[in-house]
């Protein structure tokens, strides 16, 4: 399954990083992608003048755990990395969405798989198409790749560059032997 990740406060690239870390320790779960950084201009529906622009990324997730589950850690993650609940449309440390749980289709008030809006977002196309280009949305039977080349150019996506040394998978695997 595949999980979208966005931050536009503080320190962002953090906030995504330490996101995606948790997301790594999951128990029954296994990481098997971790997308590059983009960049994004705010578009949300509530986004008001001066909000920062998001990075945007995307995971993919090998899991045993049930998606209701799934969301309750993601709200977890969300609130032990500081998400001001009480003000939960506004600038966010850290946003986690389920995009995909494999084929399924889920539709409760509380939990709607796929993702509503996200093949209309380019800011999470883009990530996705680099994980898995082919994926095939099980309800507008198209694949990233296609539902990419449909989606508007606005509002701008761009890859973050330099790309953080420090990220997931990309981090040194151990320090230097002592001596050396
Ligand atoms: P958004 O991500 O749309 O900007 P929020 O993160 O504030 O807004 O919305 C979170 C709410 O959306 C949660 O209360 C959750 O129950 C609901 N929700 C519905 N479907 C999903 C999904 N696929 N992934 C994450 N949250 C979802
Ligand atoms: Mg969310």
């Amino acid at each position: 399954m595949f999980i979208g990740f966005g931050s536009n406060i503080g320190d962002r690239v953090d906030f995504c990083d330490r996101a995606v870390t948790l997301l790594s320790l999951l128990p029954h779960s296994q990481l098997s992608g971790v997308s590059l950084l983009y960049e994004t201009e705010p578009v949300n529906d509530h986004a008001q003048p001066g909000d920062g622009w998001f990075l945007n990324g995307v995971v993919r997730l090998e899991t045993d755990v049930t998606p209701k589950s799934l969301l309750a850690i993601l709200r977890e993650i969300e609130c032990s990395l500081g998400r001001d609940e009480e003000n939960r449309l506004g600038p966010r440390t850290i946003d986690l969405d389920i995009l995909f749980y494999g084929q399924r289709i889920i539709d409760e008030p509380d939990l709607v798989v796929p993702h509503p809006r996200m093949h209309r977002r380019r800011f999470v196309l883009m990530p996705l198409s680099e994980l898995d280009p082919l994926f095939v949305h099980p309800l507008l039977q198209r694949t990233i790749s296609q539902l990419l080349a449909e989606a508007g150019k606005q509002p701008e996506v761009r890859l973050l560059f330099p790309q953080p040394s420090t990220r997931y998978g990309s981090r040194p695997a151990c320090s230097p032997p002592p001596g050396s």
